[in-house]
């Protein structure tokens, strides 16, 4: 019975967490409609934003498309693709330039040999596979902590699991701030964004990067809440 007792508590830990999550979203897309109508005084779009950035820097492999959605702008260091969503690839907004010179700012990371950027992208095949593993494994995890059998090693493999969910997005952090001050440096020096504009990109990529502050910080919370619990059942077995 303590088993899914467990279980709601780390559901509700969960729920909180997304919650904040959710806020943050909010309020980049707040960040996004505020500076997405600003229009950029230079009157280039995101797309040129980009090139003349991979110019700059001498990229000349790595190409930029127009993908699909909000706000799934992203670079592919195995494609070496530059992905704008249409409203950034398009826009000639404030918006639409701080987000292409972040993007591009991964692409400049790769061509550079960014050591967390390279540590990052070997950690994706496995994350992918523990993701999927591990909301079963915890599962199995609450159960053996309810049917108080030693199942303590179901147990230390969800918290392996969680753990990597959580290496993970730690290690986003740095690619993350990295890749926003290249991307506003350029901005700055190259003149594509002045005073206030340079502070509305500033804003709307902050912004951008609470989201994955918060999503590594949910993710820690879980590994030390299941960490915990497996210490407690420990001092129940002794
Ligand atoms: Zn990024």
């Amino acid at each position: 019975m303590g088993g899914s007792m467990d279980m709601y508590i780390f559901m509700a830990i969960g729920g909180v967490m997304s919650m904040i999550g959710a806020m943050m979203g909010q309020r980049l897309k707040a960040k996004a409609d505020k500076y997405g109508k600003i229009p950029l005084r230079s009157g280039l779009s995101g797309k040129e934003v980009a090139q003349q950035m991979l110019d700059y820097y001498g990229i000349g492999d790595v190409s930029i498309v127009q993908g699909q959605g909000f706000l799934t702008d992203h670079y592919n260091p195995m494609k070496k693709v530059v992905s704008l969503s249409p409203q950034i690839y398009g826009g000639r907004s404030i918006f639409s330039a701080a987000v292409a010179a972040h993007e591009v700012g991964h692409a400049v990371q790769h061509d550079t040999g960014y050591a967390f950027l390279q540590m990052r992208s070997a950690l994706v095949p496995i994350v992918q596979l523990s993701s999927k593993l591990q909301q079963f494994v915890l599962m199995g995890a609450f159960m053996a902590l309810g049917a108080s059998s030693d199942l303590s090693w179901v147990m230390l493999i969800a918290i392996a699991l969680f753990s990597i969910t959580a290496l993970f997005s730690f290690m986003t952090l740095p690619v993350e701030f990295d890749a926003t001050r290249r991307g506003l440096a350029w901005l700055d020096a190259s003149g594509i964004s002045e005073g206030e504009e340079y502070e509305g990109a500033k804003e709307s990529l902050k912004a951008a990067a609470m989201t994955y502050v918060v999503a590594a910080l949910s993710a820690l919370v879980m590994v030390v809440y299941l960490i915990m619990k497996y210490a407690a059942s420990g001092r129940r077995r002794a």
